[in-house]
């Protein structure tokens, strides 16, 4: 009998991909292949029953080998990281087009069912993301195209690209555009981690070695929503079986400042520091929020996890993870 074409998770030993291949897993969903460029040793999190291979997507044999028998297959591989990183990276996240693009073109050849491309809310002008006030971002405002230096571009030209192959060839896509994930088992430390991961890591080596102060960057007051891990794996997978083939956004509204979420943190450690702020640290935009108008239309659901509960759970797998160098 003919073995059933498999799911393919692309850039599954990195955060979301090893959360999509685990829920996969819990629901029996599969036969499953996760391909990732690292060794096995760095991946995040690794399952057994898994076609588990280590290619490097941005070769286009690779992405024709790592897609074979496959049905559907989700792009969540990039070279990326915060905004320490992706400042600081604008070339080699622009190289990302590579991956997407040899994705792309297996995905056509093998005639998939399904294409999801991972876009990110840096694709949105940042003249509409300067000052605080600025409103929740709907999916139009990403035009007149004005997105982050380097990464940004990447993910509005390869969502662009998506919908050509759709348009064109008939490659059914689906394109979400992620606003900050958080969660455990993600990146804490080295460069790439997002700010929720760094402020639990900072509190923690804070509350370990008896230290009275942390350093945040910039002033503390620009705000940003920050979704949970397991909602943006189930909204991405809602988006995936629905037939809407635009880009959505898939991100929390419940808006905060930095400060707001150091509160949150420290409120989680028990303890009260004092803030070195850094002005010159890499920054991003002033202000973003999700608009999750659409979603919330197209599929009656969006992100809902409160901060406070996806950072207490964020805290305490960081924590372990940490708690050895201490002892
Ligand atoms: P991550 O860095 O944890 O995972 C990405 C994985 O892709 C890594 O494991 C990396 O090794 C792999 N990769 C990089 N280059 C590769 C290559 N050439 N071949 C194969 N694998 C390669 O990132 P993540 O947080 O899991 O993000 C997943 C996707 O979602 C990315 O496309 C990212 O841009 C997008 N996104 C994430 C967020 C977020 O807050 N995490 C927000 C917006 C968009």
């Amino acid at each position: 009998m003919n073995q059933p074409r498999c799911i393919v998770v692309c850039g599954a030993g990195g955060f979301l991909g090893g959360h999509l291949v685990a829920d996969l897993l819990r629901q029996g969903r599969g036969p499953i292949r996760a391909v990732d460029s690292k060794p096995f040793a760095e991946w995040l999190q690794i399952f057994p029953g898994v076609d588990n291979v280590v290619l490097d997507l941005s070769d286009s044999s690779a992405c024709g080998h790592a897609l074979r028998d496959a049905r559907e297959c989700y792009d969540l591989a990039a070279d990326m990281g915060g905004m320490g990183f992706i400042e600081s990276n604008r070339a080699r996240c622009m190289l990302n087009v590579l991956i997407s693009s040899h994705l792309l073109l297996a995905a056509q050849e093998h005639q998939l069912d399904r294409f999801f491309f991972a876009s990110s809310a840096c694709v949105y002008n940042i003249d509409r993301q300067r000052d605080p006030s600025c409103a929740a971002l709907t999916e139009a405002d990403a035009y007149p195209a004005m997105p982050e230096n380097g990464y940004g571009w990447e993910k509005l030209f390869s969502e662009r690209m998506c919908q050509h192959f759709h348009e064109d060839f008939g490659l059914p896509v689906r394109i979400a555009r992620y606003h900050n994930v958080y969660g455990p088992c993600g990146t804490f430390e080295g460069g790439r981690e997002k700010a929720p991961a760094a402020i639990c890591r900072k509190v923690i080596d804070a509350k370990f070695r008896g230290l009275s102060e942390i350093e945040i960057w910039g002033s503390g007051t620009q705000t940003r929503s920050f979704q949970y891990v397991d909602d943006c794996v189930f909204g991405t997978q809602l988006l995936m079986r629905s037939d809407y083939a635009e880009p959505l956004n898939i991100g929390s509204t419940e808006s905060v400042t930095i400060d707001q979420m150091v509160d949150i943190v420290e409120a989680i450690a028990g303890l009260k520091l004092c803030r070195r702020y850094l002005p010159q640290a890499p920054l991003g935009v002033q202000s973003r929020n999700s608009d999750n108008t659409l979603i919330r239309r197209l599929f009656n659901w969006e992100p809902s996890t409160r901060l406070a509960n996806g950072l207490e759970r964020t805290y305490a797998w960081i924590h372990d993870e940490m708690a050895p160098r201490y002892r």
